[in-house]
């Protein structure tokens, strides 16, 4: 039977950030105590009037433009220009089924080549893959916060010579918790070589010192921008994303819409309406008192784990960190995973699912395995998060934590 599926198609998993989290919950369903700390989904509730908003037009039923709606369009532009100081104008954007979606549309309509920096999402490569567009990784360090220098990128697209290439870039990123702190030099040597830049935000708005940083202000006539309202309003299940391309790169906008239209159509219309309301609405207070909670979280993990057996970068967004075990006696990150898990009911994904090779013993750890919306409502500030309050709204997270630290004694 497997000869009915494409060569290209065989070879691809379920992904894994999705397959983990499957796994946690049938060990958990089966009696095990398990820390959740493989699935990288916002803790939070959606913020209520955005919930109320989706409510008010349940009955709204008919199909919206296949590119989303206008006034949806025109609010994420006003708040890119707002954060990037680009303009993104409303016709330059596309509403998709999440982030995700509008990646593999890109892939698809692209013809040419893609540079991922190592480490870089789950989905990334495997979207790459189904397209058929060859993948170059580019090496990375953790002195420059898991980034690609501007040397090794300008080596990297001289290897590959005189094609299309889009790189993606992830800030602040899945998996380090780290943000990039050279956008100028990147953005400078995608401009000298003609190469295209995909900067997937959707973890922007998390970013700890609460600044938006976006490279499409050193390049906004080859920066593609992705995001949506997943990560920073904790509406990962209501799927809505979107594709901001710049005006000179219209072509390839109209190729994006045309696949839209021929395979989900358009994105379903009350969710559109309550992202107007996300994205026109003052969430601010929201946001800091989100970003407070990860932020010292975050820090609270940070300082715990880091020792002189497992090397870490202090978290600077997003809800991830990405520790690295020395001394391992395990042969693969994979390996290592499945014993911690085993030892500790701690779920963690491999280094190897974003890009490192698997005998590096990285591994991703998202500290969202706690009640937000409890944690949220009880949390005093909206810049301090106390120990106690952490020990008690995110005991799982203390808990999980204190299991990883035993467990790296025996290392
Ligand atoms: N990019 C990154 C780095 C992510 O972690 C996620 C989360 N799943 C996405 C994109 C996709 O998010 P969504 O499809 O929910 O917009
Ligand atoms: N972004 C989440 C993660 O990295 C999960 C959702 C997804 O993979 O689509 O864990």
């Amino acid at each position: 039977m497997e000869n009915f599926v494409k060569k290209n198609i065989r070879s691809l998993r379920p992904s894994a950030t999705l397959a983990i989290n499957e796994k946690a919950k049938k060990l958990s369903s089966e009696g095990k105590k398990i820390f959740n700390f493989g699935f990288g989904q916002s803790p939070f509730p959606i913020p209520e009037k955005i919930v109320s908003t989706l409510k008010n037009n349940a009955h709204r039923k008919d199909y919206l433009p296949m590119q989303g709606l206008e006034e949806l369009r025109e609010a994420i532009s006003n708040n890119l220009k707002k954060n990037t100081g680009v303009n993104y104008k409303k016709e330059n954007i596309i509403i998709t089924p999440g982030s995700k979606e509008a990646m593999l549309l890109m892939h698809v309509a692209f013809d040419g080549e893609i540079i991922l920096p190592v480490p870089s999402w789950v989905s990334y490569e495997p979207q790459a893959d189904i397209a058929l567009n060859k993948v170059h990784w580019v090496q990375t360090s953790s002195e420059n916060n898991w980034y690609p220098s501007g040397i090794d990128l300008e080596k990297k697209i001289k290897a590959i010579g005189k094609k299309n290439i889009i790189l993606i870039l992830n800030s602040p990123n899945n998996p380090s918790g780290t943000k990039c702190e050279n956008m100028k030099e990147i953005a400078d040597i995608a401009k000298k070589y003609k190469i295209l830049i995909l900067s997937d935000e959707i973890y922007a708005d998390l970013t700890f010192d609460e600044t938006y940083e976006s490279i499409s202000k050193y390049y906004p006539d080859g920066t593609f921008i992705s995001g949506g309202l997943s990560k920073w309003c904790g509406a990962g299940g209501w799927r809505l994303g979107f594709f901001a391309v710049p005006t000179k790169l219209s072509k390839f906008l109209n190729a994006l819409k045309t696949l839209a239209s021929e395979s989900y159509s358009t994105v379903n219309t009350p969710v559109q309406y309550a992202a107007v309301e996300a994205y026109n609405g003052d969430y601010n207070k929201y946001k800091l008192k989100t970003i407070n909670i990860l932020k010292n979280l975050g820090k609270y993990v940070y300082d715990k784990l880091k020792s002189n057996k497992i090397l870490i970068n202090p978290p600077q967004g997003a809800f991830y960190l990405m520790p690295e075990f020395i001394n391992s006696k395990f042969k693969t990150s994979s390996e290592m995973c499945e014993d911690i898990l085993n030892k500790t009911g701690v779920a963690l994904l491999p280094g190897s699912d974003f890009g490192f090779k698997p005998d590096k013993m990285l591994v991703r750890l998202s500290y969202t395995d706690f009640n937000g919306e409890y944690f949220l409502k009880n949390s005093r500030s909206h810049n301090e998060t106390s120990l106690d309050e952490i020990e008690k709204f995110a005991p799982n997270v203390v808990e999980g934590t204190k299991r990883l630290v035993e467990w790296s004694k025996n290392l």
